[in-house]
């Protein structure tokens, strides 16, 4: 019998320094044409098949590439495009292809949504009045070209249709079967082409699986794995979950497939669990994902080995494959372009190519080499890291301690406050401001990058961020709004600039991650203990103060926000680390209201994105949440006003943890989901200061006033409108100048109309 094997799910697409996005932007830029870069992308695909290859993987994923995103394939593969797109019939043309993703001028690009709990965004199917059919096999056609190329014997990688059903939109929930029906024929054409075309092994991707389902459901997986097993007995299916346990273990288990791949890593120990318990079929092979996927560290290869050999006893080696827990496109490429990285810490550091690596040894491991030496190395380095002063900062660790003893925040009720601000700020009745940032011209942008580069003079860039920062505050006046910002004219962005002037943070060079399309983030990696080293924001929020009558807010990012857009270090938990960013902002929050700023913004785009995918485990994440905000903002005196600011998802489910965050006034972006947002009010009685955004910064149109009228008629039918706060939906840093101002006029304009009709 075969020993272990080892296997990929997928690999990133961004190339080894972004080179995917720059064709794709050169393409749709018109700088290239289709054939030069259907050719850049092929040489990228096959060089990633090429570096699986040489590491020693034995089952190499294909059709993992794509040239916008994996979910959007899979409709054109069903020649899904929405009839406000221009399309007949056969293979989606290429043009249509991105229109999709980007919209044109005639139709909205279709929406845009997270890829279960990470960072990645997928574009969303809509099934509605579509039939679907099969117009091409991009699995077959990739099959092929890995083969032909490279002599690989792939293995393709669809998503299950049972997934793809979920994540589509446009048909009532009720009739997942009859919808998922519709899919079967087509999928079991694709994957007898590929059975024909000489496939092995298929990976079938059903994500959808970690989540919480329901018995109907899992009924529906047995049908339709049925089905494929009865119609296509010769072909190997391989199941693949990731991001968290299944919860119908012996269910799945039993299906009628011939590999099970299950997440060993996010699954918080419960696939384990059912496999010591309750077995594994003796017919089955077990793909395990036991490497990371989803972080940059390297793995624990003591640990990782016993969980192995755990596994094995249970399924027997010719049955056992090792694997990463999903597929590589939540991490960075490679380390080897990374030189400036502290050796201490670049050791503990697996990036996609350093993750396969990991994977064979602890393959060639379990059969029977001998790696003592790595194994070795491996526990040095971590030990090394975790022993190191960065760490183990005692002032850090005693301000956690000390928090076992105190509620997060020290604040008096809300009424009491709201009184104080009242009396301090006398603001007029709904109240106008923005979110924080405006526009980042290319002026901006270009004066930063000089500086960093050394060709400004640190004098030279400030003086220019005090002038925009002055022109912003005049325009301010002359827009007549009533709360101001500075403009946050002196940051890239709202993670990196916190993370480059907290300790603990390194960021690198090349560690880019694709977020959506053709763009991608860089995450800090948290790596020591959180540090404040002196203050950040108080310089240009005291500048713009001292220009204005008006209350200028101070603009923090919040500890979950910073948290979700990093990647962590491992060795202490979510609540600490969190605590820890916690405090350091804290004492920023204390030190712009000692230099007397009255109001303080901190906000929290990204709250939602880190609730765990199962519903039961919500509270938890949420009560973490929930508690490193308030102890940022819970220090300041009454008279000082948190503020806080969501955007881009749902927030009906989590409307109470929203509330407990207890900020004085949160500013909510609506404009994409307003209907959803307004039912959630009406059911929930908000009582401290609010704005439902009135427009969508997200388009340079100049939004007429009758339109903002209505979506403050709207909000006010629910929210009391002494609560009511006016403003914007997000930053207006994407934006133009002349577009803004005239934007906020007309808002403005709007919010006197209103005053007057309440
Ligand atoms: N204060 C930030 C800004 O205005 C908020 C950005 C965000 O919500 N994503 O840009
Ligand atoms: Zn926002």
């Amino acid at each position: 019998m075969a020993g272990v094997r080892s296997s990929n799910l997928g690999y990133p697409r961004i190339g080894e320094k972004r080179e995917w996005k720059k064709a794709l932007e050169a393409f749709w830029a018109g700088k290239i044409e289709e054939g030069e870069f259907q050719q850049t992308m092929k040489t990228l695909r096959l060089h990633s098949l090429e570096k699986q290859k040489q590491a020693g993987i034995d089952f190499i994923p294909v059709n993992d590439f794509t040239l916008y995103d994996h979910v959007l394939d899979t409709a054109a593969m069903f020649g899904l495009v929405p009839e406000r797109f221009s399309y007949k019939e056969g293979k989606v043309p290429l043009s249509t292809y991105f229109e999709l993703a980007r919209g044109n001028q005639g139709a909205v690009a279709m929406e845009m949504t997270k890829w279960f709990n990470t960072n990645y965004h997928y574009l969303v199917p809509e099934l509605s009045g579509q039939t679907p059919n099969l117009v091409e096999n991009r699995p077959l056609h990739y099959y092929q070209e890995a083969k032909e190329e490279l002599g690989i014997e792939g293995k393709p990688v669809i998503l299950g249709p049972i997934t793809f059903v979920k994540l589509s939109k446009g048909y009532d929930k009720e009739q997942l079967k009859e919808v998922v029906q519709k899919f079967v024929p087509l999928y079991k054409k694709i994957l007898n082409e590929l059975k024909e075309g000489g496939v092995e092994w298929v990976q079938v991707d059903e994500p959808i699986l970690s989540t919480t389902l329901s018995r109907e459901e899992i009924e529906l997986f047995k049908e339709v794995y049925e089905e494929f097993q009865r119609d296509l007995p010769e072909l190997n299916i391989w199941l693949q979950t990731y991001f968290d346990s299944v919860d119908y273990y012996k269910e799945v288990v039993s299906l009628p497939v011939q590999a099970i791949g299950l997440d060993f890593i996010h699954d918080g120990g419960r696939n384990l669990q059912h496999i010591l318990s309750e077995g594994f079929p003796e017919n089955k092979v077990l793909a395990a994902g036991v490497i990371n996927g989803r972080n940059i560290w390297c793995a624990n290869y003591a640990e990782t080995y016993q969980l192995l050999g755990e596994l094995l006893r249970n399924v027997g080696s010719g049955r056992l494959i090792v694997q990463p827990s999903c597929s590589l496109l939540h991490v960075p490429v490679t380390l080897k372009l990374e030189e400036e990285i502290p050796q201490l810490l670049k050791q503990n550091l697996a990036f996609a190519d350093e993750k396969l690596t990991e994977v064979i040894h602890l393959t060639e491991c379990l059969n029977g080499a001998d790696h003592e030496a790595i194994f070795l190395e491996n526990k040095n380095s971590i030990e090394k890291l975790n022993q190191s002063e960065i760490r183990n900062n005692t002032q850090v660790r005693k301000g956690l301690e000390q928090l076992l003893f105190e509620k997060p925040s020290k604040r008096d009720s809300f009424d009491v406050r709201d009184a104080a601000q009242k009396e301090a700020y006398q603001l007029p009745f709904l109240p106008t401001t923005t979110i924080g940032s405006f526009p980042q011209t290319k002026e901006v942008r270009q004066n930063r990058a000089l500086w960093r580069k050394g060709e400004r003079t640190t004098e030279q860039y400030e003086a220019f961020i005090q002038a925009e920062t002055e022109k912003w505050v005049r325009l301010q006046e002359e827009i007549g709004l009533d709360v101001f910002v500075h403009g946050e004219f002196e940051r890239n962005d709202m993670v990196e600039f916190f993370g480059e002037k907290l300790g603990g943070f390194h960021f690198t060079k090349f560690g880019w991650v694709q977020s959506y399309g053709s763009r991608c983030v860089k995450p800090p990696i948290i790596f020591g203990d959180v540090t404040y080293n002196g203050p950040m924001t108080v310089k240009e929020t005291v500048y713009a103060q001292n220009l204005t009558e008006k209350p200028v807010k101070g603009m923090l990012t919040g500890p979950v926000t910073i948290y979700n857009w990093s990647f962590p270090r491992q060795d202490l938990s979510k609540e600490q680390v969190m605590n820890q960013i916690a405090l350091a902002l804290q004492k920023e929050v204390e030190a712009l209201e000692a230099a007397g700023i009255g109001m303080i913004q901190v906000d929290e785009p990204a709250l939602r994105e880190g609730l765990p995918l199962k519903k039961e485990h919500w509270e938890t994440y949420l009560q973490i949440a929930v508690n490193a905000f308030q102890l940022a903002t819970g220090s300041v005196k009454n008279q000082t006003q948190i503020h806080t600011h969501m955007c881009y998802s749902n927030f009906e489910d989590i409307i109470e943890s929203i509330d407990a965050l207890d900020a004085d006034v949160i500013s909510i972006e609506t404009s994409k989901s307003h209907g959803e947002l307004m039912r959630s009010f009406e059911d929930y009685t908000y009582n401290k200061g609010i704005g439902l955004g009135v427009y969508d910064i997200h388009s340079p149109r100049v939004p007429a006033e009758e339109e903002l009228i209505q979506n403050m008629d709207r909000a006010l039918r629910v929210l009391d409108p002494s609560i009511f706060w006016i403003n914007p939906d997000c930053g207006l840093k994407t934006r133009g100048e002349t577009e803004t101002v005239d934007a906020l006029k007309v808002m403005v304009m709007a919010a006197k109309k209103a005053r007057e009709k309440f």
